[in-house]
């Protein structure tokens, strides 16, 4: 049986995060679809509310379980009895992230195999830093996040009032 964890900081899901976790969850008996509580970069939305989204997104994916996590998603993984840590590839940019970070990763844990997927190609120029922005534009992100998603973007983008700009930069710049 093998377990695999799909880690990331997901602030917000979008498609293109929920098409990795989809097609992963086919490939291995279990998806562990895991949000990071305190990456190096100012967030959005807390832990609570990404892993709502993401509960929500998983709902029809019968052999996911949605689980937060801080510290070193290796150990993380080494804990959950998971031997493979999946990734999504967008353009090649990502490639050399994903890469210096697998071998990091191998170095911390060499039981433990990153598996990187190909994006799907409708969502290859998603991200959550660009779909930020445009929310914040006033631009419609309905083709890039689930509705429960884009009303609580609005929502939260509302709520900062006039520091939302200096907000959206802060994060955008760091993802
Ligand atoms: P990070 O984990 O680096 O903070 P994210 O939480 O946004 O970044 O992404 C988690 C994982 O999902 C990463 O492997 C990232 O490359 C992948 N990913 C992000 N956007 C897409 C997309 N549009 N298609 C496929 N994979 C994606």
């Amino acid at each position: 049986m093998t377990i695999a964890i799909y880690p990331g900081s997901f602030d917000p899901i979008h498609y293109g995060h929920i098409d990795i976790a989809q097609r992963a969850a086919k490939l291995f008996d279990t998806l562990i679809w895991a949000v990071y509580d305190r990456p190096l970069k100012n967030l959005l939305f807390s832990t609570e509310e990404r892993l709502a989204f993401m509960r929500e997104a998983a709902r029809t994916i019968p052999n996911v379980q949605v689980v937060p996590y801080s510290g070193l998603t290796v150990e993380f993984a080494r804990r959950m009895g998971a031997t493979v840590m999946v990734r999504g590839l967008r353009i090649t940019y990502d490639f050399e992230i994903e890469y210096q970070t697998a071998l990091t990763n191998r170095q911390l844990a060499d039981n433990i195999d990153t598996v990187c997927l190909m994006t799907s190609l409708k969502y290859a120029f998603v991200s959550s830093s660009i779909l930020k922005e445009v929310a914040f534009a006033g631009g419609s992100i309905s083709p890039m996040v689930p509705p429960y998603v884009e009303a609580a973007l609005k929502k939260r983008l509302a709520q900062l009032g006039d520091d939302r700009g200096d907000k959206v930069k802060m994060v955008s710049l760091q993802e």
